[in-house]
């Protein structure tokens, strides 16, 4: 389901740069790092995961550089900022995956995409049964993966035959 153009990193890398440079702003190598590490996620990192990315491709970055870049991505409307009840962020970059909504495991933590036409229509309709003008939407789906139901179900036939 994640679709990454092989062009779409290096493309978003430009947005990121141009940004920058209309506001003025220094466009760092640190900077930069930040914004690749990201742009090349296939899935939903914390601040926590992109510094450990950063770190494993050898690259020094402050944390205060990391938080500031991903305030600058978030502004410039290239990443989505996620907060999933967690305790932190989580960030995704926008325009390699087109719009999507997510189901999250309340304790592995794993976040699953699900695209829904039948949802999508419904939320215009609700908005419209409510005069709303509808711009945008997120919907997130809380509870427990797969994996973590069939430990919970494992665990159960355990304490069963004990
Ligand atoms: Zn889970
Ligand atoms: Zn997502």
């Amino acid at each position: 389901m994640t679709t990454t153009r092989p062009d779409s990193a290096l493309e978003l890398r430009e947005r990121f740069t141009r940004y920058l440079r209309d506001r003025r702003l220094p466009v760092t190598r640190q900077r930069l790092q930040v914004a690749d590490v990201l742009f090349h996620a296939p899935d939903h990192p914390s601040v926590d995961g992109i510094s450990r990315d950063l770190k494993r491709r050898g690259v020094t970055v402050g944390t205060a550089t990391v938080y500031r870049t991903l305030d600058l991505l978030v502004e410039s409307g290239l990443v989505r900022e996620h907060d999933f009840g967690e305790g932190f962020r989580r960030f995704e970059s926008m325009t390699t995956r087109s719009h999507h909504e997510h189901l999250v495991c309340q304790r592995c933590g794993q976040v699953v995409e699900f695209v829904n036409e039948r949802l999508e229509r419904m939320l215009d309709m609700i908005a419209d049964e409510h005069t709303f003008l509808h711009r945008r939407h997120r919907v997130e789906i809380f509870g427990l993966c797969p994996d973590c139901r069939g430990r919970d179900a494992a665990d159960l036939r355990a304490s069963v035959t004990s």
